[in-house]
């Protein structure tokens, strides 16, 4: 066993991340991936960081601390912008697996079926990196770049990410398939943002997720809902050519053929659902 590191505060976790460590959170995607073996490698458990937890409003928008468990912001007094996520996080294992894992350590474990993926795309959000140099900020769009791969560079550690206040009014939902209703990794999943003014769409951010290495906004389709009526027919304006950035696979869970039907179904009932 190497080194356990819980420091309580960030600046100590920093100078941490100075040396050869992995960064653990609620560890529910950390210990499975280490099942059968020894942790030998040294550990930084940034769960005892307060600074970390927790969510506040700010004016731009709203501030996700890292170590934000998915139980936690599903209690969080939240705007209907934040729907989706929260439906998001109910999805996301059972109840225990809720109560420890982390919004950061989903997105830092960048797998195509993270469940928190489409929905921190579609709220728009943006990854908030810190090291001992500073810190940056940067969209989840361009975190996020493959497979198991994030552009954190060794030294960082995601400390919050960040939610920008929508402009008018905004309804948001997320819908998942899997194999089974519930504890399960996701087939395909998408969630919707609809910002509406005056009975029409004025702005839409759409995400599909567990289609694509790294799950994708579909920007022509946001492009086509602006300025239709925000009504029952929302779904009907879209076409299978907006899904083209997507790129699903065959796999143990599903057919490519079969995730692509599956999001396009899926966005259909998100837009009914969120017009209803
Ligand atoms: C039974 C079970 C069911 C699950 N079901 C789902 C599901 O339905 N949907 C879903 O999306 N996921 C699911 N998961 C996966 C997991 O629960 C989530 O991805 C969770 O959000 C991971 O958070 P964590 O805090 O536990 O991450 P950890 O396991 O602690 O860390 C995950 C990775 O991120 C890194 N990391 C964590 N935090 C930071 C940070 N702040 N800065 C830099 N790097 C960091 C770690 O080094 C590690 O590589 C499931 C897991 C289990 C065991």
């Amino acid at each position: 066993m190497g080194d356990y590191l819980r420091p309580r505060g960030l600046e100590e976790a920093l100078q941490a991340l100075t040396r050869p460590v992995t960064v653990l959170a609620g560890g529910t995607d950390f210990y499975p991936a280490r099942v059968g073996r020894a942790v030998t490698e040294d550990v930084l458990d940034i769960t005892g960081i307060a600074g970390l937890r927790g969510i506040s409003e700010t004016e731009a928008g709203w501030h996700l601390g890292a170590t934000t468990s998915w139980s936690e912001l599903i209690e969080a007094p939240l705007p209907p912008v934040f729907d989706g996520l929260k439906q998001a996080a109910r999805e996301v294992g059972g109840r225990q697996i809720q109560n420890s894992g982390t919004i950061a350590g989903n997105i830092c474990n960048a797998s195509p079926a993270a469940d928190g993926v489409p929905p921190l795309l579609a709220l728009d959000a943006e990854v908030e990196l810190a090291s001992r140099d500073g810190t940056r900020r940067l969209p989840l769009a361009s975190f996020i770049t493959g497979v198991r791969q994030t552009v954190r560079r060794p030294g960082e550690l995601v400390v919050a990410l960040h939610v920008p206040r929508p402009r008018t009014g905004a309804r948001s939902a997320f819908l998942k398939l899997g194999a089974r209703r519930y504890l399960v990794i996701s087939i395909a999943m998408a969630s919707v943002v609809v910002e509406v003014a005056e009975g029409k769409v004025a702005a839409a951010r759409i995400a599909v997720g567990a289609c694509s290495p790294v799950a994708r906004r579909l920007p022509d389709l946001e492009r086509a809902l602006i300025g239709a009526a925000f009504d029952a027919q929302l779904g009907d304006r879209i076409e299978p050519v907006h899904l083209a950035p997507l790129s699903p696979i065959d796999d143990i869970r599903g057919s490519a053929a079969y995730r692509g039907d599956a999001a396009l179904v899926l966005l259909r009932r998100l837009l009914a659902k969120v017009s209803a």
